[in-house]
């Protein structure tokens, strides 16, 4: 089966891109993601014991172990490719160990790397415009990009737009800190591995509709 593993800064666009594309149709039924957020968030239910676990680390204010985000992560592949599925991975691996665990635990697959170019300036500049509705959670900037109709407002719900605390500048330079130590190099190394395929994606571009043309990636997912 296929494994896909979406890599990229924070602000990226690998949300925003993987979506304009099961929109398309392109990201059809053959494939599941992944986000390892919401398998964290998840496992409450999921693994209740390994759960305690997770919690601990939180409660401390730890990073999840990478063991702990491993079995996580792979249980997930399992049951999915037991149901015939290709798996798309938002946001892992985060770092060389879980790489090579990942290729290690999925020797048979074809991995392939997706990721998603943007230089640390264009971070800065995209988290600093972002807004977000915490009601319905919907998301806007402050600029000409995806204005809201009524400033401050939510669209969708009139929710009183706000900005997420991960995009606070402070923590953004911490997350492109923690990119380029942790998970730049698993990146390097993923790219010397003989059974990995792998894609540096340019940025898209925005239709007039404001749907994005992005046929490099289009054309990954179909191979
Ligand atoms: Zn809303």
């Amino acid at each position: 089966m296929n494994i896909f593993v979406c890599l990229g800064k924070v602000a990226a666009g690998k949300g925003t891109r993987l979506e304009a594309l099961k929109k398309k149709g392109v990201l059809n039924d053959r494939f599941v993601t992944i986000s390892v957020g919401q398998v964290l968030r998840n496992a409450e239910k999921d693994n209740p014991e390994l759960y305690e676990k997770i919690k601990e680390s939180m409660e401390a204010g730890k990073l999840v172990s990478n063991k702990i985000v491993c079995e996580l992560v792979f249980h997930k592949i399992n049951s999915y490719q037991k149901m015939g599925k290709d798996v798309v991975l938002d946001g892992f691996p985060r770092n060389k160990k879980q790489a090579k665990a990942l290729l290690e635990n999925f020797k048979d697959d074809k991995i392939r790397m997706i990721v998603f170019n943007i230089t640390d300036d264009e971070v800065i500049e995209r988290t600093s415009h972002r807004l977000y509705c915490p009601v319905c959670g919907s998301t806007y900037t402050d600029n000409d990009l995806k204005p809201p109709k009524v400033e401050g407002v939510c669209d969708k719900c009139s929710g009183v737009l706000t900005r997420r605390d991960d995009d606070k500048q402070k923590v953004v330079e911490d997350r492109l800190l923690s990119y380029k130590k942790e998970t730049k190099p698993a990146i390097d190394w993923l790219l010397k591995q003989p059974n990995v395929v792998s894609l540096f994606l340019p940025q898209p571009v925005t239709l007039a509709d404001g749907t994005l043309k992005d046929p490099e990636l289009e054309y990954f997912f179909n191979l």
